[in-house]
């Protein structure tokens, strides 16, 4: 009969393998998370914006504009309070708009 005796894993990684690497944060989600302690949009779009008197181009970050807290919580915390300003100064509509289905058309067969 033999005994085997199981090891408790070390509580520290060897530095450089692959469980160290892992027990890091990845730098895009360190970043992602400052971005939002920030309220800065972590999906920013970039445009492309011509000077049409110097004829020079630079990119311009614009926010995403999302308003899903899952996409970027900081735009759609943003896009919340601009609605509860609209709903406070009355920018709804108090009725629901009327539907009115033409019918289609056909074009000139006859
Ligand atoms: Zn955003």
């Amino acid at each position: 009969m033999t005994i085997t005796t199981i090891l408790p894993a070390p509580a520290t990684p060897r530095p450089g393998s692959r469980a160290a690497r892992l027990s890091q944060p990845r730098a895009v989600d360190a970043l992602k998370d400052l971005a939002i302690d920030h309220g800065v949009c972590i999906r920013p779009v970039a445009l492309r914006r011509t000077d049409l008197a110097t004829g020079k181009t630079e990119l311009v970050d614009l926010p995403c504009g999302a308003t899903l807290e899952a996409k970027c919580p900081p735009c759609a915390k943003r896009a919340r309070r601009l609605r509860q300003v609209q709903i406070r100064e009355g920018w709804h509509r108090s009725d629901e708009p009327i539907l009115v289905r033409r019918r289609p058309h056909l074009g000139n067969a006859t």
